[in-house]
């Protein structure tokens, strides 16, 4: 039996997914079945990297996702709107759907899901997340039978290659901004990247499938790159660390193992200690490391976007709805496969950032006094924050340089202490505050 996809856009990844379908020798045998008959585009005069029959290439989406002969959606556009009423719509009409928009889904998946929950379709998502790294459909098979207690990754490469230019370079961030942008590895408007917001996106939806709820995306704590500088970079190196932008999603599960009724959530920079599974991943590679009992660590890595490592992950979830179709599952019905339908349709809450506990890196400009160390450590010690260890880095005209690691504390705490700190006389200023893991 035929499968028909519609494939709404032909950019990177669609342009990808549209080379695998089309060259299937040598790959899984179910891609015979499968064929591209309509795709989408905005622009139909534009050049293309692959070639269809005349009529398949259209500007109409709507006739798409509404055509009677379409069994699967592909949604390769990107962006909210119009993305979500294409989805919605390709729901409605009984349509299985494959999109590697994490944005669309970390703010309407609960929309979504229901919607594909009531029609008995599939919505699968793996390329939204580490793009080519197999990472969703492991956490919902291969690892859906350990207790998952902590997901963490680094999975926005365009971050990542920024903070490991620096690190080897020795540059500050908007040098290296320019630059990555001059090579089109960063957006002209990087906000989405450099603020951690698509990593905030990417994270929620892991937790959703690591702690079994729906997240609400306000809920993720969100801390970008912007920041970061040459000194902090240099200074963690001399203290054994690197700095990376980590998007953590931790559950506290109770003594039976249950699913947590609170999680933590939150993207921001972290000094990683350099022999941490993490700490090497450099460049515009992602990795998720998962901690799962009985499993233990287990780390995924790889290339998190590109046209082929992304259409491979996009192919895989249509190749796995055939599958399921080929076995006679439609979602909804007793037979569905639930180890590819959305099952959960309640919201896991978020604990509030300031209950949270990390140890703290703190660099702090201060006039060069004999005291101002004991003053530093007093303020800390006030506030019931301890310190692992205060380095004075750096004496110059400006003063001191002190750098101090806490060992690990309250969140709400630690601010406490840094507002104490701040009102020193001694004081100059505190340039900047990261979490240490
Ligand atoms: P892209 O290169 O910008 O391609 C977008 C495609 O969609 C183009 O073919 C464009 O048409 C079409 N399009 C956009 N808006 C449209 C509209 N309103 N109506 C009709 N067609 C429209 O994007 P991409 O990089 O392939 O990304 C696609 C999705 O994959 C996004 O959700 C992205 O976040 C996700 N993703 C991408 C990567 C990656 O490495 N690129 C990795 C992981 C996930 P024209 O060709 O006519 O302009």
């Amino acid at each position: 039996m035929g499968y028909n996809v519609g494939l709404l856009g032909l950019g990177t990844v669609g342009t990808g997914t549209a080379k695998i379908i089309m060259d299937s020798v040598g790959r899984h045998p179910l891609l015979e079945e499968i064929s591209i008959v309509r795709v989408g585009v905005r622009t139909l005069d534009k050049a293309r990297a692959v070639e269809f029959e005349t009529g398949v290439v259209t500007d109409d989406l709507a006739s798409i996702v509404t055509d009677p002969n379409i069994d699967i959606i592909v949604e390769l556009i990107g962006g909210v709107k119009p993305a979500l009423n294409y989805i919605l719509t390709a729901i409605e009409h009984g349509k299985h759907v494959v999109t590697a928009n994490k944005a669309v889904i970390s703010r309407h998946g609960d929309e979504i899901f229901t919607a594909a929950n009531a029609k008995g379709v599939y919505v699968l998502l793996e390329a939204a997340v580490a793009g080519g790294i197999p990472v969703l459909t492991p956490l919902k098979q291969a690892l859906g039978v350990n207790r998952i207690n902590r997901v963490t990754g680094i999975i926005n490469g365009t971050t990542n290659y920024i903070l490991t230019r620096m690190k080897n370079e020795g540059v500050d961030f908007d040098e290296v901004l320019a630059d990555a942008q001059r090579l089109g590895y960063a957006e002209a408007d990087p906000t989405a990247d450099v603020d951690g917001l698509d990593a905030a996106d990417k994270i929620a939806i892991l937790a959703s499938l690591a702690f079994g709820g729906r997240i609400k995306l306000d809920d993720v704590y969100c801390e970008g790159i912007r920041k970061i500088s040459a000194a902090d970079i240099a200074y963690a190196e001399k203290l054994g660390f690197t700095i990376k932008l980590l998007a953590i999603a931790q559950g506290h599960r109770p003594e039976n193992g249950a699913m947590p009724t609170e999680i933590e959530l939150k993207v921001h920079p972290t000094l990683l200690p350099k022999h941490h599974p993490l700490a090497t991943v450099d460049g515009v590679n992602n990795a998720v490391l998962v901690e799962a009992d009985p499993l233990g660590e287990v780390m995924f890595y790889g290339p998190g976007a590109g046209e082929g490592a992304t259409a491979s992950a996009v192919v895989s979830d249509i190749v796995s709805i055939v599958a399921a179709l080929e076995g006679g599952s439609q979602a909804s019905n007793a037979s569905g496969n639930p180890l590819l339908r959305c099952s959960h349709e309640h919201y896991t809450p978020v604990a509030p950032m300031d209950a949270s506990v990390s140890r703290f890196y703190a660099r702090i400009l201060t006039q060069d006094r004999p005291s101002v160390i004991g003053h530093i450590g007093l303020a800390f010690g006030d506030h019931g924050v301890s310190l692992e260890s205060v380095v004075q880095i750096d004496v110059h005209d400006r003063g001191a340089e002190i750098v101090v690691i806490t060992h690990k504390v309250n969140e709400g705490k630690f601010q406490a202490a840094l507002t104490a700190l701040q009102a020193l006389e001694e004081v100059v200023s505190v340039p900047s505050v990261l979490r240490v893991w």
